[in-house]
């Protein structure tokens, strides 16, 4: 099983827009870009919401006959771990291994041996294929890599070998996910990294790495663009490098966890893909859970009531909603409209205030942010809010294509700019 060059991550909170998600997919191979889906959803988003691992598969083939698509989806455990893996081998068959919480872990002292002798020939200066600057990669480097990372890696080998164990080889795709580290890898680290997991043999496809600047939760980019226009094209080097140099799959390519909508830099991902021939793999998030809370904003009605609900609620259970989320949020409590302003909204007030236009003078971040992690008060809502969802299904679908079309695969994937 090999992933292809171009995939996007969907999550699709409540399981509804399966089928409204995969048609912007459709749209693109009718203008000749093949982009496979993914459904990705994370152990927080299922119990907080009280799915299970196996909807999200059911959502999935289900799509994909509705609509007869033809070529390859997969179903991604998106940050699991070794203790919640086995919830999602069943279901699942691509893994993002997250071990962000091993990284800076001393590793045992023979590991940290082992790997810097490995990595001794690579103490030089690397020219790597596109990058006008060498890499230099010193021994202490290496040591600093292995201490920094190598606890980490030897995790994801661990989790590697439990999927392997069970799903065997050629069923399943691997991502590792560094993206949650403090600081962005420098080019030596990652290429160092990705000499510590060929060693301990664990045949990534794609690779999340942490860049400059936040990836907040449902808005843009938040950063030096320049400095992640550098980073990105860095590290699409470095992996094709690897690529070569460790024999790893030999469509081994960068994963960005946007968090959903960072559209001020898809036009520079997309320059740069194209400029080294490179795959992508990019996952969404609550983009379409917000355009369900738009759509049902948009009708009115019971519509509007609920979505007035979902953010009046959350206005009010503020703290115990952001804990999960707090380093991937960044509200602005004084920009929160109050309760009593927003009961008074029209469909158009509450769309024109929520929807992601940031040409939109009423277009309010910290509103969006809020209601992007607002969902646990809609699936608290039980049958109100699904029922709701159904009855407003032609105006919720059309805005889940066309987010996911015209927002995020046309710039990410046309020449657009
Ligand atoms: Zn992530």
């Amino acid at each position: 099983m090999k992933i292809e060059k171009y995939s996007i991550g969907i999550g699709d909170r409540f399981g509804h827009q399966g089928a409204a998600q995969l048609a912007a997919f459709v749209k693109m191979k009718e203008r000749g870009i093949d982009i496979v889906p993914v459904w990705n959803k994370s152990n927080r988003e299922h119990s907080l919401i009280g799915t299970k691992p196996f909807d999200v598969r059911i959502e999935a083939d289900d799509a994909v006959k509705k609509l007869g698509w033809k070529d390859s989806y997969y179903v991604d455990a998106d940050h699991i771990g070794i203790n919640t893996v086995d919830l999602f081998l069943d279901s699942s068959n691509y893994f993002t291994l997250d071990v962000a919480d091993f990284i800076g872990k001393e590793p045992a002292r023979d590991d940290l041996e082992k790997f810097t002798e490995a990595c001794r020939k690579y103490v030089r200066n690397l020219r790597v294929p596109g990058l006008k600057e060498n890499i230099l990669i010193t021994q202490e480097m290496i040591e600093a890599v292995g201490k920094k990372y190598l606890s980490a890696v030897k995790e994801a080998g661990k989790i590697y070998r439990h999927i392997l164990s069970r799903k065997r080889e050629g069923n399943f795709i691997t991502e590792v996910s560094t993206d949650e580290s403090s600081e962005p890898q420098t080019p030596a680290e990652l290429f160092l990294i990705l000499a510590a997991l060929a060693q301990e043999g664990v045949m990534i496809q794609t690779i999340a790495t942490k860049f400059t600047g936040e990836f907040l939760k449902g808005v843009d980019y938040v950063g030096d663009s320049k400095q992640f226009a550098k980073e990105f094209e860095q590290d699409v080097a470095v992996i094709s490098y690897a690529v070569k140099e460790f024999s790893f799959p030999e469509n081994l390519k960068i994963s960005v966890h946007s968090g959903s909508d960072k559209f001020s830099i898809y036009p520079i991902i997309n320059r740069t893909i194209k400029k080294f021939n490179a795959g992508l793999h990019l996952k969404t998030a609550g983009t379409t859970w917000l355009e369900e809370v738009i759509g049902l904003a948009k009708s009115g009605g019971e519509g509007l009531h609920i979505a007035k609900d979902i953010y009046v609620q959350s206005y009010r259970r503020f703290d115990e909603l952001t804990k999960p989320y707090l380093t991937v949020i960044d509200i602005d409590a004084t920009k929160l409209p109050a309760p009593a302003a927003v009961k008074g909204w029209n469909s158009k007030d509450f769309v024109l205030v929520l929807k992601h236009d940031q040409s939109c003078p009423q277009y309010n971040n910290s509103f969006r942010q809020l209601v992007h992690i607002g969902y646990k008060i809609a699936a608290e809502m039980g049958e109100r809010f699904t029922t709701a969802l159904v009855a407003s299904q032609k105006e919720i679908n059309a805005g889940v294509t066309e987010n996911i079309y015209q927002r995020h695969l046309v710039p990410l994937f046309l020449n657009n700019d």
